[in-house]
């Protein structure tokens, strides 16, 4: 996991210290052409533009009037403007009103069906009762999807046809959680894309009739420097409480975590890294950063 950045952030690393190894006082002039290989190989590593900026700003503040030998400042520099980034609260995992209703929210194919069934499992295993509600009525596939996920985990979904009213199914699934004493009601919604205005309308009929007390962004961790638009088109419309990322088993370079969390301090719900119910990570800012860049190493 991550391996493409983490490579990439040694690189920038070793090539700055070599730069500035001498007995001079570091002149910003010094650092330049270093600097800028480094932004690019964090742009390569789906770092956004706004990110890398802010860690070479940083790296710059830090290093231009000291004298060489600055490996140990970089390190220690860039750590810190990691950990500034990735640095959000954790979220405890807990319904709590009755129901908790959670809306997953992103684009096709971002695994929010995967995150809702795994998000259900986590819950059920703590002993909360779970209804799942099958608000992508946009793809057939996905109700039969959701379906799927609720009999192999013996969690009830609520559905009605494809092309009902998304906003309908959600007002169902919180009557029966009401009726039926279930404490949480997970919302799989139909997955996004920038010019589809009505389906953004959707969601935010969907959050009117629903009054959602979590609403959590699915990112796909393999997506690029689209992120950042990802993030701002989603809160801009119905305002995001958590982030979920995944496809984490398979993401050499993770910069997408980065540009989300510095767009948008949120909690993280958990990562998701494989396609199995339990193959789920907890989200721990610095562990992140320790698997990222490594002093010792
Ligand atoms: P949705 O369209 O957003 O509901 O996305 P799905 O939940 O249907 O997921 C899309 C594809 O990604 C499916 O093939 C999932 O099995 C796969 N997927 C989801 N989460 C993960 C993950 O954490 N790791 C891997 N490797 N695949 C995942």
């Amino acid at each position: 996991m991550l391996s493409i950045l983490r490579k990439k952030l040694k690189q920038g690393i070793e090539k700055i210290s070599r730069k500035v190894s001498s007995t001079r006082i570091i002149r910003e002039e010094d650092l330049e052409d270093a600097l800028w290989d480094f932004e690019v190989s964090l742009l390569e590593g789906d770092v956004a533009q706004e990110v890398a900026e802010k860690i070479i700003s940083d790296v710059k503040a830090s290093l231009v009037g000291r004298k060489g030998p600055v490996r140990k400042l970089l390190l220690d520099t860039i750590r810190k403007s990691l950990l500034e980034i990735v640095s959000v609260e954790p979220l405890e995992i807990k319904p709590r009103k009755k129901p908790w209703v959670v809306l997953f929210l992103g684009f096709n194919g971002s695994g929010k069906t995967t995150s809702v069934a795994k998000f259900g499992k986590i819950l059920r295993d703590s002993g909360f009762s779970v209804v799942f509600a099958a608000a992508d009525t946009f793809r057939a596939a996905a109700i039969e999807q959701l379906k799927v996920h609720g009999q192999t985990l013996g969690i009830r979904v609520i559905s009605q046809g494809y092309g009902s009213d998304p906003a309908a199914v959600v007002y169902d699934a919180i009557n029966h959680a009401k009726s039926r004493g279930v404490d949480a009601v997970l919302v799989d919604t139909a997955g996004r894309s920038h010019s589809n205005r009505n389906l953004m309308e959707e969601l935010r009929k969907i959050v009117r009739v629903g009054k959602p007390d979590l609403k959590v962004l699915v990112i796909d961790s393999l997506t690029g420097n689209d992120v950042v638009e990802q993030v701002r088109l989603f809160d801009g419309a119905v305002g995001v409480d958590a982030f979920v990322f995944t496809k984490f088993d398979v993401c050499e370079k993770g910069g997408s975590v980065l540009s989300a969390l510095f767009t948008l301090k949120r909690p993280v719900l958990f990562l998701s890294s494989g396609q199995g119910y339990d193959e789920v990570l907890e989200f721990d800012p610095k562990a992140f950063v320790d698997n990222l860049i490594n002093t010792e190493k």
